[in-house]
């Protein structure tokens, strides 16, 4: 409001105006608020005011009370409301309480998209419902966000639903105060709504009703159907069959790489039918049913029908409950698990436009089920774990991303954050906030620049920001960086890659003044010049100073060591030397490059050492996804594994004052034939944990108190982080592993936004 005055009143004519922030656009809390004040008998308006909620309530002081009261203690499930202000006001000139148009502004909250809620569910499975079956069934509660927004704020107009006119029935509920889908922004009905069609050869059919038919008739008989959801396309087919499984893994050259499933919805929790294959616990169960709908890592049941080729050598698959109304009318008529793996052409963003999924997944599909509600922004599916009791994001996404988080000192000018090469996301950070972008996947194609320069321009089109500030890797060799630079309009500040982990996790928990974050990964860039992955850095954002590593070793062969494990273990035996090298490899010529040292850059990366175990126990010497041999041993510790045999590592003060572990005694420990190779692979674990402990106790002793951070792609590893958090506890620290920002390299752009402010760099 302009003026603000307190006037002597009637008591009825009190009038207050609130502004509330937070998630309160797209989750129905605007026809909330009005159908409260028509209850309270109370006057005025709400409406968008840029990203916030406003609010002028005119009535008696106690009835205005009790509807503050109330709007902010029973509003929609999905809303999170924050009261910002609240002022004595004029009365408006208003008959009763009224949902005013829309005002612009800078801070619109985007929201991720939404699965179906309960209500649309049950009227979805209503034969009298007029949505009866509908796939594309949504209201205030849930229904597509991001992914089909074209500016901000979230109104129909601003969205790829603009294209669908409401007919006069919706209209007529969009109108009424008391129904659930007043001011429902995505709102439809099979009269007005979007619309399947199912391709198969050169024929389509449109309709709802007979294109899913279809669909499901062609999945039974063993197809492979592209079928496009929320954030873009998946490929779907019987999770049963396991040489239709095969045959999708090699049409879509993805040899091993655990492929997610979908499970159909049943039962109270909705998980009876998942637990006939999978043994979820009870925060893995939490997280399936949770409305973000995950892929959740879930144990397998012994005795499951699934393929055993959906994750070879693993225990676990990545499962998943439907999450919009066509996902759960497929997986409900098909009855029974279906594979659900991202439509994309191996590396690249997931495909969103029927034309595009048609051209590039034609030798993978049999055929396609597409719908014409355009996806403006691509979003996979997210992916949590559950690692030490707590759900995490391991990959953010359809359901968890965009993701915001707030900081504790505005920055002094709007950053676009650009991340690492691998699992990129971007981060926009404008004053007190930062916006992560869903996962945008690698750098190294074309289509995942253009989706990151896309991205780019769509994360401050909906926040009204323009940034003239770009944060990158400090690596020369990742894409975005050389994007960067190439921008000669922006400033472009560089972030080591461990300094951008450790400021992720104390930027996740900001009310620790000073950490030991210990940033174990493949490989990044350190601050000395040299391939870090093995550290603990210590201080706080701005101020890290490598204080313990490990003995660093030299894999033969460079960046081919990434998908080649058997170079990691190599580099470790012949370093001891030991004569060791896998039958029917180029093993000679390796050698005389190591002995050269010709290509072979020095690393101290224990996710290089998780490759070489995994090498020296035989179980992936050649990996055909980054992980495979990490994922690989895990597997064969199992979850049960103890600290029983850890063997302590030798820990030598260097010149430079840091600890550096020695790896040494792991490979007499890893090559010790006596013991099972699930007991190597539990004590290779417990050994890494001890290690750490033992490294933050010594720092300790010279370095004073902090917290403990564990951050880097290494710590996905549930084993290894169970073990390593419960000896930090038994040791006295405060141990803190990431929850909502992943702490893998799709944390890298939001510990970029923490660290360059911290740097007072902006
Ligand atoms: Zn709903
Ligand atoms: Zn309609």
């Amino acid at each position: 409001m302009d003026s603000v005055r307190v006037l002597p009143m009637p008591l009825e004519n009190n009038a207050k105006h609130f502004l509330v922030g937070g998630r309160v656009q797209g989750v129905g809390f605007r026809p909330f608020i009005c159908v409260l004040a028509n209850e309270l008998g109370i006057r005025g308006f709400v409406r968008n005011r840029g990203g916030c909620v406003e609010i002028v309530a005119q009535s008696a002081l106690v009835q205005i009370d009790l509807f503050l009261h109330r709007l902010l203690s029973e509003h929609p499930s999905i809303a999170r409301p924050k009261l910002i202000s609240a002022e004595t006001c004029l009365p408006p000139v208003e008959p009763g309480f009224r949902i005013l148009p829309s005002l612009e502004g800078s801070d619109a909250v985007l929201l991720p998209d939404q699965s179906m809620c309960d209500a649309c569910l049950k009227e979805m499975l209503t034969p009298a419902a007029r949505r009866y079956r509908y796939p594309f069934i949504t209201c205030t509660q849930c229904g597509p966000r991001y992914t089909i927004m074209r500016d901000s704020p979230f109104d129909r107009e601003a969205t790829s639903m603009s294209e669908f006119p409401l007919c006069a029935e919706c209209r007529a509920e969009y109108d009424q105060p008391l129904d659930r889908r007043f001011h429902a922004q995505v709102m439809a009905c099979p009269n007005c709504g979007p619309t399947l069609s199912y391709r198969s050869g050169s024929s389509t059919i449109r309709g709802n009703e007979p294109a899913l038919a279809l669909a499901v008739s062609a999945l039974r008989d063993g197809a492979i159907v592209a079928v496009k959801g929320i954030g873009g396309y998946h490929l779907l087919c019987d999770a049963r069959n396991d040489a239709l499984i095969r045959d999708l893994r090699a049409r879509k050259r993805r040899p091993a790489k655990p492929l997610a499933v979908l499970f159909p919805r049943d039962g109270a929790d909705g998980l009876d039918r998942l637990r006939l294959d999978c043994a979820p616990g009870e925060a893995e169960a939490r997280a399936l049913g949770s409305s973000e709908r995950p892929i959740v890592l879930v144990r397998l049941r012994s005795g499951n029908r699934l393929s055993p080729a959906l994750a070879p050598g693993l225990t676990e698959v990545g499962a998943m409950l439907p999450y919009s109304p066509l996902h759960d009318s497929l997986a409900r008529m098909f009855d029974g698990p279906l594979v659900a793996t991202s439509g994309n052409i191996s590396g690249e963003p997931v495909l969103t436009a029927p034309a595009d999924a048609e051209q590039h997944l034609q030798p993978i599909a049999d055929a396609f089920l597409h719908h014409d509600r355009v996806i403006l922004q691509p979003a996979d599916d997210g992916v949590v774990r559950v690692i030490a009791g707590t759900p995490r994001n391991l990959r953010l996404g359809r359901g968890s991303a965009p993701l915001e988080r707030a900081l504790l000192r505005p920055l002094s000018a709007p950053v676009l954050a650009l991340g690492g090469q691998m699992k990129t996301t971007l981060a926009l950070g404008f004053g007190t906030r930062v916006v992560i972008s869903p996962h945008l996947g690698d750098m190294g194609s074309p289509r995942g620049m253009e989706l990151l320069e896309a991205t780019a321009d769509t994360l401050q089109r909906l926040h009204n920001v323009r940034v003239r500030t770009l944060i990158c890797d400090a690596h020369d060799g990742y894409t975005s960086v050389r994007w960067a630079e190439r921008r000669s309009d922006m400033r472009v500040i560089r972030v080591p890659h461990h300094h951008a982990h450790a400021a992720a996790v104390a930027g996740e928990f900001p009310m620790e003044p000073r950490w030991l974050c210990f940033t174990w990964d493949r490989v990044g860039l350190g601050g000395d010049g040299t391939l870090w992955g093995g550290e603990a850095l210590i201080g706080q954002p701005g101020t890290w100073k490598r204080v313990a590593t490990f003995r660093p070793f030299a894999p033969p062969g460079g960046d081919a060591a990434s998908r080649a494990p058997w170079r990691s273990a190599a580099a470790l035996a012949w370093d001891l030397g030991l004569d060791w090298g896998p039958p029917g490899l180029d093993v000679a010529l390796a050698h005389d490059a190591w002995r050269a040292r010709l290509n072979c850059p020095a690393t101290s990366s224990v996710g290089r050492m998780f490759d070489a175990a995994s090498a020296f126990l035989g179980l992936v010497q050649q990996a055909s996804y980054e992980g495979e041999g990490p994922m690989a041993i895990e597997a064969i510790a199992g979850s049960s594994a103890g600290m029983e045999d850890a063997i302590a590592l030798p820990l030598l003060s260097r010149a430079d004052g840091v600890w550096q572990a020695d790896w040494g005694p792991l490979v007499s420990l890893l090559l010790n034939g006596a013991w099972s190779v699930t007991r190597r692979a539990a004590a290779f674990h417990a050994s890494l944990a001890l290690t750490l402990v033992s490294q933050a106790i010594t720092v300790r002793e010279a370095h004073g108190d902090f917290a403990v951070g564990l951050t880097g792609g290494v710590f996905q590893n549930r084993c290894l982080s169970e073990l390593a958090l419960t000896a930090l506890q038994e040791a006295g620290f405060r141990a803190y592993l990431p929850i909502s920002v992943p702490c893998n390299d799709a944390g890298l752009s939001f510990g970029q936004v923490i660290e360059a402010a911290a740097l007072a760099e902006v």
